[in-house]
């Protein structure tokens, strides 16, 4: 006897093929198994996905599930059935011949309900589809292995694992605010926001909170993230340290996009198989397949990388909420800036309103660390026209580094793209393919465009005017990283050997391995500045720095982006983390971070100075409140892209139109369509549209069905490349 079995794949968003097909099967399949099979004439991976055979078509599709009604949809998107030929859309589906599934990956146990659930929800929530969400999750070798290499893999033996030969180390007795901690971590139920200082002992809290949860239950699983995969060396090191002695070395693996396919799929197989008892990762590890989760850990919780900028434009953070809360698990979110909405959703009751869903456990102090850096402010209204850095900071660099102390000089990128300049015509160096300006790159002598890449050698001479004087306007990174070596010339470091400056940014690292090197020989003291972008902010514990200063911080005071100066304020702070992490130095001075800027009143840099982040997210909330806007307010973008400005805008104005009587009758707002921050990228004209809406609920209601709407108007504006519906997007 045959059985129907549906079955989800990855069809492209566009396609109108949402999400289950439905094949024959001889036997029946438990959801969540892994098979392949036929589509057109190629053959996919799949994930069995419900209840076989119960039912004639399968219903279970992206679309229909997200709407109530699922007449909406059915009409646009009758292809569910697995027909030989996928393009034709429009086909009777009554007539058709079900195609057999190919064959099952075996060896491998059929994905939980959770994970089922986690996906649909993830498709749902972010307007994608569930076979996309579910697919672009699992490892590429599972796709990709054909049925003789399949085989071969799973024959290889796991290796047993290797008895530990690193030392045990010793354990650090918990200060009183982690005991404080731990125990409510041990006693509630969560989500926990962890308000943790830099240095404060966060990690150490995760660490013991693993163990606590192991030792109860050693077939536990836990998953931690953490937003970048520089990140990830220096925190797998120190969890391998404490639980490798205990549980072996293949206790811990890693997901992030720099593993090889094959070291993806082992990982993944650890996971999945309940082998690893530690996941470590970055946003993606939210959807590791975990059978035995129980604790799931979001260090930096504020940090925008959470957010996937294409595709499923996730943010693993809410996600990780979402699953907690699924799968019974404890969360841990932990930042010493967190994110607005987090703190937000941790608020401590008033008298008219109960506490936030969060669980808010705060550590200011630091462990056996100095004190939090003196906040300078330099006005720059004061200083000589153009100056870059005041003469009062170069003295205070001259004087540390003399002394042996390491600085970080920390620039917001932006303001240093140097663009090649014509004083007599006026001709700036613009990409031909963007609406933005190409920047000058003095190692190789090119112009190069950081939005599609092209590039240029420099010309000789003004392509305007045939001046033979072009010259950049503003200082890049490089350039900045020379200036400060002339002004610094002359200064000696202990050993009498010149001053030594690196840089750190997207360009200094650009190959494999280059970061480590550069951070490998701050940590070892070899360089006495380093100047760099946000990179070298972030978690890094460089233990001599004793200055940090950041220079061009005033394009986030007055930014159109909201969340410009939360990102400004979180950034500044962990740069002032980053001074001070050796309590052991002996300091003729106290650790200092430097800010020049020429608003030194304005009230972030009031709270910063006091290092005061619940000043700052209060006053912020504040204003978020008084305009409307997130966590008050719920946003979703759509953005579209056509060969011209116009038809982007009409296509998103055309929608706009289509969906205003639900929008009324649901109190969203539709704003118009405007073109996007950069405009053209690569000859692509890009548009947006805002849309806004108080609750969450009304907003996913709209959402939901208005995907038809969109989906109805392509045929009628076929100049549209793509679009895409960002919900709860970062930056607008
Ligand atoms: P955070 O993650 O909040 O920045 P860490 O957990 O990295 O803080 O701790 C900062 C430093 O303090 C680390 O060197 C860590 O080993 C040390 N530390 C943390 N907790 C303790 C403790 N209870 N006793 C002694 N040292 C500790
Ligand atoms: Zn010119
Ligand atoms: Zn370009």
């Amino acid at each position: 006897m045959s059985h129907l079995i549906s079955v989800m794949v990855h069809t492209p968003a566009h396609s109108g093929l949402g999400g289950a097909l439905t094949y024959e099967s001889d036997s029946v399949l438990a959801p969540g198994t892994l098979v392949r099979v036929p589509l057109g004439s190629r053959e996919l991976l799949g994930v069995v996905w419900d209840e076989a055979g119960t039912r004639p078509y399968a219903t279970e599709t992206n679309a229909s599930a997200l709407a109530p009604d699922a007449s909406h949809t059915t009409a646009s998107q009758p292809s569910l059935l697995a027909m030989d030929d996928p393009s034709h859309n429009n086909a009777a589906p009554a007539a058709l011949q079900l195609r057999a599934i190919a064959s099952v990956l075996d060896g491998v146990a059929p994905l939980s309900a959770h994970w089922r659930q986690l996906v649909q929800f993830a498709a749902r929530y972010y307007q994608r589809s569930a076979g996309e969400v579910a697919l672009a999750s699992l490892p590429s070798q599972l796709r990709d292995l054909s049925a003789e290499q399949w085989a071969r893999r799973l024959k290889r033996k796991t290796k047993p694992p290797l008895a530990n030969d690193a030392p045990a180390q010793a354990i650090p007795t918990p200060t009183d605010e982690q005991a404080q901690v731990l125990a409510s971590i041990d006693a509630q139920s969560g989500p926990f926001l962890l308000f943790g200082n830099t240095g404060s002992g966060k990690t150490e809290v995760y660490l013991r909170a693993a163990q606590a949860l192991l030792e109860r239950d050693p077939s536990a699983q836990i998953l931690v993230m953490v937003p970048e995969i520089n990140l990830t060396p220096q925190l797998e090191a120190r969890f391998r340290a404490r639980f490798a002695p205990q549980w072996g070395s293949e206790c811990l693996v890693a997901m992030h996009s720099s593993l090889t396919p094959a070291q993806r799929l082992n990982n993944w197989l650890a996971a999945h198989s309940g082998q690893a008892r530690i996941v470590l990762g970055t946003r993606m590890a939210v959807f590791a397949s975990m059978p035995h989760l129980q604790l799931i850990v979001v260090d930096e919780e504020h940090d925008p990388s959470y957010k996937q900028q294409e595709g499923a434009r996730y943010s693993a953070r809410d996600l990780a909420v979402y699953r907690g809360q699924l799968e019974n698990a404890k969360v841990i979110l932990g930042s010493a800036t967190p994110s607005l909405e987090s703190w937000h959703h941790s608020r401590p009751a008033t008298e008219t309103e109960p506490t936030g869903r969060y669980m808010r456990l705060a550590m200011p102090s630091r462990v056996g660390q100095g004190a939090l850096p003196l906040v300078r402010r330099v006005d720059m209204n004061r200083q000589p026209y153009k100056t870059v850095f005041s003469s009062h900071l170069l003295e205070a660099m001259r004087e540390r580094v003399t002394r042996g102390e390491q600085i970080l000089v920390l620039l917001n990128r932006r303001g240093y793209a140097p663009v090649l300049h014509c004083t007599d015509c006026g001709w700036k160096s613009e990409c031909p393919h963007c609406s933005a300006y190409r920047v000058f790159h003095k190692l190789d002598r090119t112009l190069r465009c950081h939005h599609c890449g092209f590039t240029q050698a420099v010309p000789r001479a003004c392509p305007g005017c045939g001046n033979l004087d072009i010259s950049p306007l503003g200082r890049g990174t490089e350039q900045l990283e020379e200036h400060l070596a002339e002004l610094l010339a002359d200064v000696r470091r202990p050993d009498g050997e010149p001053i030594r400056i690196a840089r750190i940014d997207a360009d200094s690292t650009r190959l494999k391995g280059e970061l480590e090197r550069q951070l490998a020989e701050v940590h070892a003291g070899a360089v006495d500045v380093l100047v760099g972008t946000q990179m070298i902010a972030k978690g890094h514990d460089f233990r001599r720095v004793t200055l940090v200063a950041a220079l061009n911080a005033d394009g986030a005071l007055f930014s159109s982006d909201f969340r410009a100066p939360e990102r400004l304020f979180s950034l500044l702070m962990q740069a002032a983390g980053r001074a001070g992490r050796d309590a052991t130095m002996n300091l003729v001075s106290p650790c200092e971070m430097w800010v020049q800027s020429h608003h030194p009143q304005h009230p972030l840099f009031e709270a910063l100075k006091q290092h005061d982040y619940p000043a700052f997210a209060d006053q912020q909330l504040r204003e978020r409140e008084q305009a409307t806007l997130p966590p008050f307010s719920f946003q979703a973008l759509v953005r579209a892209e056509a060969r011209s400005q116009e038809a982007a805008q009409d296509f998103l104005n055309a929608a706009r139109d289509a969906g205003s009587a639900l929008a009324d009758e649901l109190l969203v707002d539709l704003y118009p369509a405007v073109p996007m921050t950069i405009q053209r990228i690569a000859n692509i004209e890009r548009a947006q549209m805002l849309i806004e809406c108080t609750s969450r609920k009304a907003l996913q209601h709209f959402l939901a069905h208005w995907q038809a709407d969109l989906h109805g108007l392509r045929s009628a504006h076929r100049q549209v490349i793509r679009w895409a519906v960002d919900v709860d997007p970062l930056a607008i």
